[in-house]
């Protein structure tokens, strides 16, 4: 595979590339760090602290094209003109969970989607951290997993995968895989190719053996067909909302979630215990406990961890009831999927906040949820053209704000008591805010100011 003592070269110096230069090395790579952009303080700190030579505002290619290994920030595209150049040499180009992989002696519980991947993520590593087991977390979250590969000593490893990290995965293998559901996102990375990115989201199933476990979406047809054109090796858990699985997890006629694993104990719960709400976060609920069923966390664990368990921001997140209007931030709903689901959990009347930069959306998908629910729309962006077009004859008003203050204003005007106003902008943020952390808080902000 790799030997010691040869070139690789990092391309990005964020919290992967940084980890990477940390882990390279440890294990005696002579390390080159290389940013086209400016690196960050905290960054440059620690790389200088590593003595390794690195540089930024530009990509050395004599410099590059030199190394025996690249790898590369899940930010840069794989078809970008350097990153092609490396390749016709014959350069390896791979992730840095891949690079980590070679020295990971951890096992790992990797989870890809295209909604729900951190909230399934922090509630898996919630349950086995619970249940006292010696575990991590990373990938597309927290501290990167090369530099805990390098500085910490876990049994396991709860890692959320992006498809840009699959991507430049190869040898890598989950123990425990979890796919949750494929639907249309960052298709511009994938020339608007529907089987490109879901190929790229089955990555996380490549190189699994019969040791290994794979827990999927039962009731995801994009899932279920692709599955059915592969031959899997591992053993397979599927889990569904809508059919009692034999073996798998479920949601029976008593509202339980239940799950079956060969050979374990049945294991049930009310859904009306499960710390999140909503559908899409049962199917998170199921996923996570599935995993935790099969490392055979005691019921009582499983069950406890998933009633205490507290999500991260801005995913349907309770903000605060203003004279009987309740307020949810949402920004984290960056596609027509994830507004779906928060839509179908709105149990009163909502105006709704949306809008913001479109990835291609498809409106349709909403018009029924919309029409049953939403007595009102904000737009929340620069360009509203589409939305208004989309849902001007399901709803009759729709107004326009250019700043979260002005939203919530207007939410507050036209909720009345026992109703709804949610952000759930179905788009990017990047016209009005810096990211949808900063559309979430400035939302949070204004409301609590009411
Ligand atoms: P990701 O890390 O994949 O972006 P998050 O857990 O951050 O996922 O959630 C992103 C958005 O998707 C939030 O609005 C959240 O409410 C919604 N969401 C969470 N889980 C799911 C799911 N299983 N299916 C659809 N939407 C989901």
């Amino acid at each position: 595979m790799i030997k010691k003592g040869q070139n690789i070269a990092i391309l990005g110096a964020g919290e992967s590339g940084i980890g990477t230069a940390i882990l390279a090395q440890k294990e005696g790579w002579n390390v080159f760090v290389s940013d086209f952009g400016k690196i960050g303080a905290e960054y440059k700190t620690a790389l200088d602290k590593l003595v390794v030579d690195w540089e930024e505002g530009t990509h050395t290619m004599e410099r590059i094209l030199k190394a025996d290994l690249v790898v590369k920030s899940p930010g840069i595209p794989d078809n970008a003109k350097n990153i092609l150049a490396i390749k016709e040499k014959g350069i390896k180009v791979i992730s840095e969970i891949e690079f980590a992989g070679y020295y990971n002696t951890a096992k790992t519980i990797c989870i890809t989607g295209s909604n729900g991947k951190t909230t399934t993520t922090l509630l898996t590593h919630h349950l086995l951290k619970n249940a006292g087991i010696n575990v991590g977390l990373a990938g597309n979250i927290g501290e990167s997993f090369a530099k805990q590969v390098a500085r910490e000593n876990y049994d396991w490893y709860v890692l959320e995968l992006s498809s840009f990290q699959l991507d430049g995965m190869f040898d890598f293998k989950a123990d425990i895989a979890m796919l949750l559901n494929i639907t249309p996102d960052h298709l511009d990375r994938y020339e608007n190719d529907m089987q490109k990115y879901t190929e790229s989201k089955f990555r996380i199933l490549q190189n699994q053996t019969a040791d290994n476990w794979t827990i999927y979406n039962y009731d995801d047809p994009i899932i279920r067909k692709e599955l059915e054109k592969r031959n899997l090796l591992s053993k397979v858990v599927p889990f569904s909302m809508n059919e009692e699985l034999e073996q798998g997890g479920f949601i029976n006629k008593q509202e339980q979630i239940t799950i079956n694993i060969n050979n374990k104990q049945q294991f049930t719960m009310s859904i009306h215990d499960l710390a999140l709400k909503g559908k899409h976060n049962a199917q998170n609920s199921l996923a996570s406990g599935i995993a935790s069923r099969i490392l055979e966390i005691r019921k009582e664990s499983v069950r406890e961890s998933l009633t205490d368990f507290v999500n991260v921001e801005h995913r349907l997140e309770f903000v605060a009831k203003v004279h009987g209007i309740e307020f949810i931030n949402d920004s984290k709903a960056t596609n027509v999927n994830s507004t779906w689901f928060a839509l179908e959990s709105m149990d009163k009347p909502c105006v709704w906040i949306v809008g913001g930069v479109d990835k291609g959306n498809d409106y349709s998908e909403l018009t029924n949820l919309v029409t049953d629910k939403v007595k009102a729309i904000i737009c929340l962006g620069k360009d509203n053209g589409k939305i208004i077009e989309a849902f001007q004859n399901e709803v009759e008003t729709i107004v326009e704000a250019s700043s979260a203050l002005e939203a919530v204003a207007y939410g507050y005007r036209l909720a009345k008591k026992d109703e709804t106003v949610l952000l759930s902008p179905a788009c990017a943020s990047f016209d009005l805010f810096e990211n949808y952390e900063e559309r979430g808080n400035e939302f949070k902000k204004a409301v609590r100011s009411l």
